[in-house]
């Protein structure tokens, strides 16, 4: 049964979102494209079909349970799948067998190593971000803004089978813009050091940070409450 009610707040909430993100993106440039995760780790399954009927088409989730739920449930839909969590060592299998479109938070070479190890067993490929702790919060996990262009590097030539793609950020946990905007700025400079390499990715912005994310040079965005809250 589809909740048309639900559908219509979710649909009122997406639009003003894509809107807003709108005006920052060509404030930064015309020319930049910027795609939008939902974070559907708070959502049920209703209200992610609901987010789809209304055009929303990727989705991330941070547990390789949640994930797999989801994906279980809504797997007659051509959604596209993120995982954006910590990945523990005896979940990878697990993760693989799902088969996520990108995993957002490659963030140590003992996971590397690991990953490359089962991703060459079973003669897969997976699309990764390296996971960076810009903010050097140590409740954060992901590589320190001074190793990650080594890591990147090492990665690349030592885990074949590990398609990095760019890398993923999460600003400092403050109401501080001027901090946020140094955060996502640190993450900017690496990507852009790693373009040569073929990174593509700058996965930067929240609910509550998007705009600063976007007006520095993000162009992924990973958002759950503003999308979701139908409060
Ligand atoms: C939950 C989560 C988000 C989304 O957070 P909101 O503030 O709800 O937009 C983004 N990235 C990661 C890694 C998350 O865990």
């Amino acid at each position: 049964m589809i909740d048309k009610n639900l559908q219509e707040k979710l649909r009122a909430n997406l639009t003003k979102l894509i809107e807003e993100i709108e005006i920052e993106r060509l404030k930064y440039s015309p020319h930049q494209i910027i795609k939008l995760v939902a974070v559907s780790k708070y959502a049920s399954i209703n209200e992610i079909i609901a987010l789809y009927n209304v055009g929303q088409r990727a989705f991330g989730e941070n547990k390789v349970q949640d994930l797999k739920q989801k994906i279980e449930l809504s797997n007659t839909l051509p959604l596209e799948w993120h995982f954006i969590g910590t990945l523990q060592e005896n979940k990878i299998n697990h993760l693989l067998s799902l088969n996520p479109s990108l995993f957002q938070a490659l963030d140590s070479i003992k996971i590397a190593n690991a990953l490359q190890s089962r991703l060459k067993r079973e003669n897969k490929t997976l699309n990764c971000l390296l996971q960076v702790n810009i903010s050097n919060e140590t409740s954060k996990s992901g590589f320190s803004v001074e190793s990650a262009l080594q890591s990147y590097e090492t990665i690349m030539q030592t885990c074949p089978n590990i398609k990095l793609q760019g890398i993923m950020s999460i600003a400092s946990n403050t109401k501080d813009t001027k901090t946020i905007e140094s955060d996502f700025r640190k993450a900017k400079d690496i990507f852009d050091k790693l373009n040569s390499l073929g990174a593509r990715i700058l996965s930067c912005g929240m609910s509550d940070d998007y705009k600063i994310a976007i007006s520095n040079g993000a162009n992924m965005l990973r958002i759950g409450s503003k999308i979701f809250n139908i409060c």
